[in-house]
């Protein structure tokens, strides 16, 4: 069989949650490329692994991706981890796996932990879609344009934050975002002080502030999706987006106007939110 890299998720937490593939596959490999690899050693002893590690972080991921190349031609087995959950999302791996497949090697998935989706099933929202973030830029001005941009996204928002940021951002979320919107924060998943709150979203400021536990550990933010927009049906809508797809803002609404009889200005306003999103 060709030389085949996989890449393997690892827990977000509980050292449990590792799928039995992983732990075979992970046994097999010869060479492991991780984030850190103290920290990947603490994980491979705890299961008896003994392979070689190369570390594969954000600032040497080419360099490393070229080596993976090399040990993939001369017919190893090679694994890719990264600190935690699935490599690729919001951590290193994305590059790596291009280099690897241009280079023609099959790369394949080891499904299992992921910060997001153990938020997402257990917070019991019901919007149809969600639209995963990851981390907001750190700088204010940054991170407040990235929000004003999401928000008219007809899905649930899917944030990862550090403790340290915790409390601004949830306080832009609560500035930026309708009140009309839920948050799900979810803290230390499937560690010992798990918590998944749901509230109102301006509630979210009291409830970090109100305990120094709350600002404490790895969260996911889940925001529900926008409240629906008054005088908009879903025909309206469609017809705005296909004119959209053909013709200047100005225009598609001056002709969605026509066609529909809703206001020009309202559907001018519509017409900007979509193309921005
Ligand atoms: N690759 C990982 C995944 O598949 O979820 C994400 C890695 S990213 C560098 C780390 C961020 O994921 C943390 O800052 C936090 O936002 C989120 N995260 C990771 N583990 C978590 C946990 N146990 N509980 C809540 N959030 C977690």
């Amino acid at each position: 069989m060709k030389a085949t890299l996989s890449i393997v998720a690892t827990p977000i937490g509980n050292l449990g949650d590792i799928t039995l593939r992983a732990l075979e596959i992970l046994h097999a490999a010869e060479v492991i490329a991780c984030e850190d690899t103290r920290h990947a050693r603490r994980l491979l002893n705890h299961h008896g692994i003994q392979a070689q590690l190369l570390a594969l972080h954000e600032h040497n991921e080419q360099v490393a991706a070229a080596r993976l190349i090399d040990l993939l031609a001369a017919g190893k087995q090679v694994a890719l981890i990264s600190d935690a959950g699935t490599p690729g999302i919001s951590d290193p791996g994305a590059r790596a796996v291009a280099a690897v497949r241009q280079a023609g090697f099959r790369v394949t998935p080891l499904p299992g932990p992921n910060a997001a989706l153990a938020a997402l099933s257990a917070a019991g929202l019901e919007d149809a879609a969600f639209h995963f973030v990851g981390f907001l830029p750190a700088k204010v001005g940054a991170r407040r344009t990235a929000i004003e941009r999401l928000k008219s996204i007809d899905a649930t928002l899917v944030f990862y934050e550090a403790p340290h940021r915790i409390a601004e951002t949830v306080a832009d979320l609560v500035a930026l975002l309708e009140a009309e919107r839920e948050i799900v924060i979810a803290r230390e998943l499937t560690k010992l002080f798990e918590e998944i709150v749901r509230l109102q979203l301006p509630e979210a400021t009291a409830w970090l502030a109100e305990d120094d536990n709350h600002r404490r550990g790895e969260f996911v933010l889940l925001v529900s999706a926008p409240p629906p927009r008054e005088g908009f049906d879903a025909d309206s809508e469609r017809i705005l987006k296909l004119l959209l797809a053909e013709l200047p803002v100005k225009q598609a609404a001056k002709l969605a106007s026509e066609i529909t009889g809703l206001a020009k200005n309202d559907l001018y306003r519509r017409a900007l939110e979509m193309k921005d999103s």
